[in-house]
């Protein structure tokens, strides 16, 4: 198994288990994320999915998967990027 210098716990540890995601992400996701924050995604990626209902069969609601797993991953700064934070506020219906 591979090593990477994760950019998110800033640690060298085990690359990403298989390919989670395909083309330049996939790539840049085994290049810089340790599998170790990959599956911290992996859970959170389920919170999100839940809280949030976002449905993975729409565009939209896959956009938007992406755009939290950069934010969470660090992959990308939030500028102009709607960040949620699913452990401070969590929609109440
Ligand atoms: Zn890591």
């Amino acid at each position: 198994m591979a090593k990477v210098n994760c950019i998110r716990c800033e640690k060298t540890q085990e690359e990403i288990e298989g390919t989670p995601y395909g083309g330049k992400i996939g790539q840049t996701l085994q290049e810089k994320i340790c599998n170790v924050c990959w599956k911290e995604w992996y859970e959170q990626s389920i919170k999100i999915i839940n809280e949030y209902h976002v449905s993975l069969r729409d565009q939209k609601g896959r956009d938007f998967l992406a755009t939290q797993m950069k934010l969470f991953l660090k992959l990308e700064t939030p500028e102009d990027e709607t960040a949620v934070q699913v452990e401070d506020t969590p929609p109440k219906p």
